[in-house]
């Protein structure tokens, strides 16, 4: 983790550097003074005080907008875990063999739920297009179908369309912060 707690002054806070040599944020040694930003991590170590400042609040502001992102993916997942359940529920009443593929639906959705901790994207964009088809399917047999629970739908539809832009905003704001 960088040390950003320096004194504050000025409604900031200052930054010292005691040895050149080692980078201010990521501690990378052996920096030269020709070397302007840090090769490691893009510092500006022997930039002005207002250019470290500004690398430092940037580098906040990603650290703090991968939090989010990352929000948004979990909350994409727990819907995939709510539409199991209500799915599930749907399917109560029917006979057992209603019973069974609404049962087989729902571990469908629970697996792609799972898989979206290791493998956050094809998983969430499977649920999507799964769910996308199914209600479609649904849909034709029975219109009614589709307005049931409409709000459900669309905060479903919404949440998953969230997290899988979360998941391409985690990766371009990881790359922009290596550490
Ligand atoms: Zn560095």
């Amino acid at each position: 983790m960088a040390n950003t707690t320096g004194n504050r002054y000025r409604g900031g806070w200052q930054i010292i550097i005691k040895d050149r040599s080692i980078c201010y944020h990521c501690k990378q040694e052996g920096l030269k003074p020709e070397n302007k930003y840090c090769p490691n991590c893009g510092f500006p170590q022997n930039g002005t005080d207002q250019e470290q400042r500004k690398f430092i609040i940037d580098f906040r502001k990603k650290k703090s907008a991968i939090r989010e992102a990352k929000t948004m993916v979990e909350r994409g997942r727990n819907f995939l875990f709510i539409v199991a359940f209500l799915n599930f529920i749907s399917f109560i009443g029917g006979g057992t063999v209603v019973l069974i593929i609404g049962g087989i639906i729902s571990s469908i959705y629970v697996g792609l739920a799972f898989w979206s901790i290791r493998k956050p994207f094809p998983a969430l964009l499977t649920g999507l297009i799964f769910y996308g088809v199914l209600n479609l399917f649904f849909g034709i047999l029975a219109p009614m179908f589709l307005l049931s629970g409409i709000i459900w739908k669309i905060a479903i539809v919404v949440a998953l369309l969230f997290a899988l832009y979360s998941v391409k905003d985690i990766e371009k704001l990881q790359k922009e912060t290596t550490l």
